[in-house]
């Protein structure tokens, strides 16, 4: 008696509910339906190519034995996959997966091959809290889909520096042409406060300014591996996977977050994969290079680099200024020149903190209603600026110092008096207090056995050199910044 194209499936599956566990079996088995037998190739309906993919990806050897046990070696499975009629967004819905993801087993699936209408899932995925049917993208939503964006964070605020300038202008060609950018994926990365949240939102920002029916969504990497262990627990992976990939423009923030999280890394693989493949734009942020981020799938990384991965520096002391004269802009308010420069100077980490001090300098001058002088500037300051964490060797400091004055380390220890000797012990005493956790004393002893008055005397000197001497401050400011490094 001939088989039909159910029994030879059911008895597949009590095969596979052997093999793979309780809850794979229903998100990724049950759903299958089906639909015929021709002579030995059996095909079967599965509700999405992201499915397919999944299934091809983590079940083929299980798929291959429980159709060999059925049809013997010359049986085929061929996919069929859903088509969600007229609604579906050109992209996904009717993808062509590329040959080479077909396994070498035979397997196959059809390219669309049945326009079934799709029934409306069961599980409504949490994806992208405010869409509350991840299905509904259709023509007349795509300008009001949510794109999650702060509208603050745009390139008119966004000041252009060295230190910034390879990735904004990465992020503006990509945000003019997003559809064929030369830059996808497109990775940028940096210390925390640098502006990589600010840079990737101003992106999404412009595309939908620019391109208002692109689909742009901006997710945190916490909130998308959130929804990933939503859906895995009310088994709607594949809702929630099918939501992602009708987004034109992806930009998915700290992706380190990401790290150890094996199965939400999985799912955005195969996201990253569809959305690549169809020429849709992804972005992503990192606090660190792609080499260097830890727990995460090498594949996954490898991904990173096919695109342009372009880093944050800290801004240096030009851009600084900048961004505080525009910041003081913005907020109508104005400053002396000298307290503009004494806290370009002084606030050397990120832009956050940068930020944060003027908030506490504009607070504190219009509380006393005051102008905030380069007093008033310094007491703020105190309070806020700690530079350093983890103290620097002292030798490094006075290493580094001997270069670069070219003064020997035995003249910063003994008791010359020549000018430039006596400045170069300065600024190492002056840093070294800056970077390590030494007391005076300490330091005053390291240096030729010096007392601790003399040490702090030192500070006061180079603090007064820097507000007079603008080359001065800015050799004090290259020190530290490689000290910053070194502490990093
Ligand atoms: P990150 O995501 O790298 O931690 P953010 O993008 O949150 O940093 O930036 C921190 C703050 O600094 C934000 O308020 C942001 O607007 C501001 N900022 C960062 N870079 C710039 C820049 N180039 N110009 C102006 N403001 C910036
Ligand atoms: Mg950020």
């Amino acid at each position: 008696m001939p088989k039909d194209c159910k029994t030879v499936w059911n008895n597949c599956l009590q095969y596979i509910a052997q093999e793979v566990g309780g809850q794979s079996f229903k998100t990724w088995f049950q759903p299958i339906v089906p639909m015929k037998l021709v002579g030995q190739t059996l095909t079967v309906q599965v509700p999405s190519p992201f499915f397919y993919e999944w299934l091809e990806e983590h079940f083929v050897g299980v798929l291959r034995r429980a159709i060999d046990r059925e049809l013997g070696p010359a049986g085929r499975l061929e996919y069929s996959i859903v088509v969600d009629k007229g609604k579906a967004p050109k992209g996904p819905g009717v993808m062509n997966l590329p040959t080479s993801k077909v396994p070498a087993h035979g397997a196959q699936k059809n390219q669309p091959v049945q326009r079934v209408p799709k029934k409306a899932p069961t599980q409504v995925p949490s994806a992208g809290d405010k869409q509350s049917n991840p299905f509904t993208i259709g023509r007349h939503d795509r300008r009001s889909f949510d794109s999650q964006l702060n509208p603050k964070y745009v390139f008119e605020t966004f000041v252009e520096g060295e230190s910034n300038r390879l990735a904004r202008s990465a992020g503006l060609s990509i945000a003019k042409n997003p559809k064929s950018s030369a830059f996808n994926p497109l990775m940028v990365y940096g210390g925390v406060g640098l502006g990589k949240t600010h840079l990737v939102q101003a992106i999404g920002n412009k595309v939908k300014e620019q391109h208002p029916d692109k689909v742009v969504l901006y997710v945190s990497s916490e909130k998308f591996a959130n929804q990933a262990v939503e859906a895995f627990k009310n088994r709607s992976v594949q809702a929630f996977g099918q939501f992602y990939l009708q987004v034109d423009v992806l930009i998915v923030d700290d992706i380190q977050f990401l790290a150890g999280k094996e199965k939400t890394q999985e799912v955005f693989f195969h996201i990253f994969n569809h959305l690549h493949q169809n020429g849709k734009q992804i972005i992503v942020t990192s606090d660190c290079s792609p080499k260097e981020l830890q727990g995460m799938h090498e594949r996954l990384v490898s991904r990173f680099k096919w695109g342009l991965t372009a880093d944050l520096q800290e801004p240096d002391y030009n851009m600084r200024t900048n961004i505080i004269v525009k910041k003081l802009q913005a907020d109508g308010f104005s400053l002396e020149q000298t307290v503009v420069d004494y806290v370009a100077r002084t606030v050397q980490t990120n832009i956050r903190e940068l930020e944060g001090v003027l908030v506490s300098l504009i607070a504190n001058a219009s509380l006393n209603r005051s102008e905030v002088d380069l007093n008033v500037a310094k007491t703020t300051l105190q309070h806020i600026v700690k530079n350093i964490e983890e103290d620097i060797d002292i030798s490094f400091i006075e290493k580094q110092i001997s270069d670069y004055f070219g003064v020997p380390l035995e003249a910063i220890h003994d008791k010359t008096r020549k000018r430039n000797v006596v400045i170069a012990r300065q600024v190492a005493m002056y840093l070294t207090k800056e970077y390590t956790r030494l007391s005076l004393k300490a330091i005053g002893r390291h240096f030729g056995n010096r007392d601790h008055s003399t040490v702090s005397h030192a500070v006061g000197a180079v603090n007064k050199l820097m507000d007079k001497d603008p080359s001065f401050s800015r050799t004090v400011d290259e020190l530290q910044a490689m000290f910053r490094k070194q502490a990093g």
